[in-house]
C-alpha cells in the first residue's frame, strides 16, 4: 500500500484544508528524515510539523516536551483522530503505562510523548532502543539553553539519546535569538548544523486587497483587464464557475483556461504544462489547482469567491510572486460566500469541536476581509507574528477606510432579527427595517413590529452591507436548518444590551449614490 501523502493526512487526520505558512516545507524535511530546527512563533502550528511526519514514517516518533498538560492535550487530540499516541509522564497511572507497553508490543505505537525527566533513567533509554524509534521530536527546544529562563537540565540528555539511537532529530521553538539557536545546535545536534527553518510569514511583495462582491464577473474582468498579458490565477468556489469565467476572459481577448478536479488527468496535465511554459496565461480554477504548481512569475491571484479559511487564503495568494517581484491579489466576498462556507462546515461530518474550530478559522478570514486597519498586520498577527508598522502594500494602507460608529444600526438589525424569532434572512429583515409593506411583511404582521420602518436612514444596499459586516463580525450566523435564517451569536449580546459598541466600515455602506450620507 502506498503511504498516504502529507496533504491527504492533513485533511483526513487533522481536518485542515491547507498548511499554514512554513509548515509544508518543515513537514517535508522532517518526514524525509533530515535533522531540522524550526523556529516558528507561538500559535504558528509547530505540533503538526512533527505529528504529521510521524504518521508518514514507519516506527515510533518520540516527542520530548516539558509541559505535561500540553502533552496530554495533544495525545487526546491525536487519539480522537484515530492515531495511536501515548504519553509517559510522572503523572501516569499504572494502567496508562501498561497501555504504552502494550501498544509498543503490538508495534502499533506511532507517537510517544515523554517528559524530559524520563530520560534520566537508563530504563527509558533502553526501552526506546528496543521500541523501534525512528525520529525524535523536541518541542520547546530552547529549554536546552542554560542561559534561558526555561532551562531544563534533563534536556541536556537528548543529544546523547539521539546519538545512541542513531535517528534524525527535529527541534522546535518559538525563541529565535542567535545565541539560543547556537546552543540548540551544539547540544541537540552535537554541533552539526541541522536544516534550519527560520522565516517570517510575511510575503512583502504581495499586495493584499479585498472587495465586496457586487458583480463578480465584471469585477474579475476589470481586474484582469488591468493586468493584461500577465500570468494569473482566478480561484472559484465551484467547478461550473471556472468554465464560465474562463470563457468570459477569452471573449475579452485573454489567454485563459479552466481547471478543476472533475477534469480528466490528461486534460489537467495539459493546463498545468501550458501554465508553466506559456507567458500570460490565466487559469480559472478550483482549489484543486496549485498543489504542484511551481511557477515563479505568477503576477496575480484573484478570488472570485471567498476561500474556506484564513490558511487557505494565505496558501492561495502565496502562489503569486514567488520570484520576489511585485504581485497583486484581490479577494471578493459577500454574504452568499459567508452563508455557503458556514453551511459547508455545519453540514460536514466533522465532530463538534472541529466544526467550532472551522468556524473560528472562517471568522478569522472574515475579520481580515472586514479589517479596519492594515491587512498585513491582521494576517500576520493571526499566525502569531507581530508587525509594528503598517505595510504600505495593501488596499487599506493605500486608502484607509472611513469608519463610523455602527452601534445603533447594528442594534436595530439585531432587534429586527430577535423580534421575528430569528426566522428570516437578510432580504425580509431589510424590508422590515425600511418599512416596506411587502406581501410577506403583511402576511406575518411584521408591519406592526416596533422595529418596522426604524431604519430609513439607510437604503437597501446600505443595509445589506451592514448585514454583511454583522456576519463578518460573527454577531449573527445563518441557521442551516432554517434555510439561512439569521440567528444571533453570543458575541452580539453585549451590543444589544448597550454594553459594547461596534465600528463599521463606511465605504461599502456609503456606496449608493442617491442615498443619504451615513451618519457618524
Ligand atoms: P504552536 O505549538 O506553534 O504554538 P500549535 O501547534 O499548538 O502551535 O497550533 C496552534 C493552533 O493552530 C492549533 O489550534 C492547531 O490546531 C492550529 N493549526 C495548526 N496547523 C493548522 C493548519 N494547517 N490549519 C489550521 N489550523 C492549524
Ligand atoms: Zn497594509
Amino acid at each position: 500500500m502506498a503511504a498516504p501523502s502529507p496533504n491527504d493526512l492533513l485533511s483526513t487526520v487533522f481536518g485542515f484544508d491547507a498548511f499554514r505558512p512554513g509548515q509544508a516545507e518543515i513537514v517535508e524535511a522532517v518526514a524525509a528524515g533530515e535533522n531540522t530546527l524550526a523556529i516558528m512563533p507561538t500559535g504558528g502550528g509547530k505540533s503538526l510539523c512533527f505529528q504529521l511526519p510521524a504518521l508518514c514514517r514507519s516506527g515510533v516518533t518520540v516527542v520530548i516536551s516539558p509541559l505535561i498538560a500540553l502533552m496530554r492535550d495533544q495525545v487526546r487530540g491525536l487519539r480522537a483522530a484515530g492515531v495511536e499516541a501515548h504519553a509517559l509522564t510522572s503523572g501516569n497511572t499504572q494502567e496508562e503505562t501498561d497501555a504504552v507497553f502494550d501498544a509498543l508490543d503490538r508495534g502499533a505505537l506511532k507517537l510517544l510523548y515523554m517528559a524530559p525527566e524520563r530520560l534520566a533513567s537508563g530504563a527509558a533509554a533502553n526501552m526506546l532502543r528496543r521500541a523501534g524509534v525512528s525520529l525524535i521530536a523536541v518541542d520547546e527546544a530552547h529549554c536546552v539553553s542554560q542561559w534561558g529562563h526555561d532551562f531544563r537540565p534533563d534536556y541536556l540528555r537528548i543529544g546523547a539519546l539521539r546519538q545512541s539511537l542513531g535517528v534524525p532529530l527535529a527541534a522546535f521553538t518559538a525563541t529565535a535569538d542567535a545565541e539560543t539557536r547556537e546552543e540548540i545546535v551544539a547540544r541537540l545536534f552535537d554541533g552539526e548544523a541541522p536544516r534550519t527553518f527560520l522565516h517570517g510569514f510575511d510575503r512583502p511583495n504581495i499586495h493584499l486587497a479585498f472587495a465586496a462582491k457586487s458583480s463578480p464577473r465584471s469585477q474579475i474582468l476589470t481586474f484582469a483587464a488591468a493586468r493584461r498579458g500577465l500570468s494569473g490565477i482566478v480561484y472559484c468556489g465551484t467547478r461550473a464557475k471556472t468554465e464560465g469565467l474562463a470563457r468570459a476572459l477569452r471573449e475579452e481577448g485573454h489567454a485563459a483556461c479552466h481547471y478543476h478536479g472533475g477534469m480528466e488527468a490528461e486534460e489537467r496535465r495539459q493546463v498545468e504544462e501550458r501554465f508553466q511554459t506559456e507567458d500570460g496565461l490565466i487559469v480559472v480554477a478550483t482549489v484543486a489547482f496549485g498543489m504542484g504548481v511551481d511557477k515563479p512569475d505568477i503576477r496575480w491571484v484573484a478570488h472570485a469567491d471567498l476561500p474556506k479559511s484564513i490558511e487557505a487564503y494565505y496558501q492561495e495568494i502565496g502562489r503569486a510572486g514567488r520570484d520576489g517581484a511585485a504581485a497583486e491579489t484581490m479577494t471578493l466576498f459577500g454574504p452568499e460566500d459567508i452563508r455557503l462556507r458556514r453551511s459547508q462546515i455545519d453540514e460536514g461530518l466533522a465532530p463538534p469541536e472541529r466544526k467550532a474550530a472551522d468556524h473560528a478559522r472562517l471568522n478569522a478570514l472574515l475579520g481580515l476581509a472586514e479589517s479596519l486597519g492594515c491587512r498585513r498586520q491582521a494576517l500576520l498577527s493571526y499566525f502569531g507574528e507581530t508587525r509594528t508598522e503598517p505595510c504600505e502594500c495593501c488596499d487599506l494602507c493605500d486608502r484607509p477606510p472611513e469608519v463610523f460608529d455602527g452601534t445603533t444600526a447594528v442594534r436595530k438589525a439585531l432587534s429586527a432579527i430577535l423580534r421575528t424569532g430569528e426566522f428570516f434572512g437578510t432580504g425580509h429583515l431589510v424590508d422590515i427595517l425600511l418599512g416596506n409593506v411587502t406581501e410577506k411583511v403583511r402576511e406575518r404582521g411584521h408591519d406592526t413590529l416596533p422595529t418596522f420602518g426604524v431604519g430609513t436612514e439607510y437604503d437597501k444596499r446600505q443595509w445589506q452591507a451592514i448585514f454583511r459586516q454583522i456576519m463578518g463580525h460573527d454577531l449573527v450566523r445563518p441557521d442551516p436548518e432554517r434555510h439561512g435564517a439569521l440567528r444571533m451569536t453570543e458575541a452580539a449580546r453585549p451590543i444589544l444590551r448597550g454594553e459594547a459598541s461596534i465600528t463599521l466600515r463606511k465605504d461599502s455602506v456609503a456606496k449608493a449614490k442617491s442615498a443619504p450620507s451615513v451618519r457618524a
